[in-house]
């Protein structure tokens, strides 16, 4: 058997043939070479497949990884965010607690004087005291800041209190101070003198009796007509009877009339102080003569000026 021998020929289109002699031993050691080249290579083959299967299975896993990180990176700065803008509206809160608290402490003050000052009763406008309320809670999303929204809540109530307090208080001292000031006190014209009352009279031009509405102040064509209490003209112009005539609201319901003038001083909507020259002494309208026909209104009602002019 080992002795047996095999010729391997080639035999090609053209030309001599080729033969090998080769052993059957021989021909077995190629044959299995030849197999462990083949198993070789396909395990190679195989290995190389099993490796580039793990490596894309490798690339796959660092894709998710990478991506989960950079989704827990982004949660994580949205989270941050957030924590730094509820730092921010606590330091807000914290800055408004405290202006609030200091407006309180301000007005709690003011609050008193004033109602020393203006000699009210105390118990009527208690500013020590903590004011009631209650009502609705509104819900809080955050329940941490609730406490804060409780405490900002209750100022602002308070401060609401205070504020309609202090206006009341405030609005008693101005009727004391203002009206005084509002009502009409000095002598309308530079000099003159008074000429005709008010109330019923004979009519100069009829003859008949007749209601005054104003006094008459006799004085020289020209003289200066002046405002008898600080105020703003709401007429200066002509008017049946009057003539030329200003009118000066007081306020507190105090209008007077300045009647018969030669000329004007003023405009409509004009501050005037009271002293301040409003027109001249004049003829104009329903007289006889030159002088001034001054008139008082409290709300829209006849006064007999006589009551307003100064004494002596
Ligand atoms: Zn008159």
């Amino acid at each position: 058997m080992n002795n047996r021998r095999f010729s391997l020929m080639l035999v090609p289109d053209q030309g001599r043939v080729r033969s090998v002699r080769i052993s059957a031993a021989s021909l077995i050691a190629c044959s299995i070479t030849l197999l462990c080249f083949l198993s070789l290579g396909i395990w190679g083959g195989m290995q190389m497949y099993q490796a580039d299967q793990k490596q894309m299975q490798i690339s796959s896993l660092q894709n998710q990884i990478q991506m989960a990180q950079s989704r827990y990176a982004e949660q994580a700065g949205e989270l941050q965010s957030r924590i730094d803008a509820d730092r921010k509206q606590m330091a807000v809160y914290a800055r408004d607690v405290g202006a609030i608290q200091a407006r309180l402490a301000r007005l709690d003050a003011l609050g008193s004087k004033l109602v020393d000052k203006a000699s009210l009763d105390s118990a009527e406008f208690n500013f020590g005291l903590q004011p009631a309320y209650g009502g609705p809670r509104l819900a809080t999303s955050d329940v941490a800041l609730e406490g804060l929204d409780l405490s900002i809540d209750r100022l602002d109530a308070r401060l609401a209190d205070l504020d309609v307090q202090l206006a009341a208080v405030d609005y008693l001292m101005e009727q004391k101070r203002e009206e005084k000031a509002a009502r009409p006190h000095a002598w309308p014209s530079e000099h003159g003198w008074l000429s005709s009352n008010y109330g019923v009279r004979a009519d100069p031009f009829t003859g008949e009796s007749a209601r005054h509405n104003g006094v008459d102040i006799a004085n020289r064509f020209g003289a200066p007509v002046l405002a008898a209490s600080r105020g703003i003209v709401t007429f200066a112009g002509e008017m049946k009877d009057f003539g030329y005539m200003v009118e000066v609201d007081h306020g507190y319901g105090y209008v007077t009339r300045y009647g018969h003038l030669s000329s004007i001083a003023v405009h409509i909507g004009d501050e005037v102080t009271d002293g301040e020259v409003v027109g001249r002494v004049g003829s104009s309208g329903r007289s006889t003569g030159p002088h001034l026909h001054y008139e008082v209104h409290r709300f829209g009602q006849h006064m007999n000026p006589g009551k307003f002019l100064p004494r002596g």
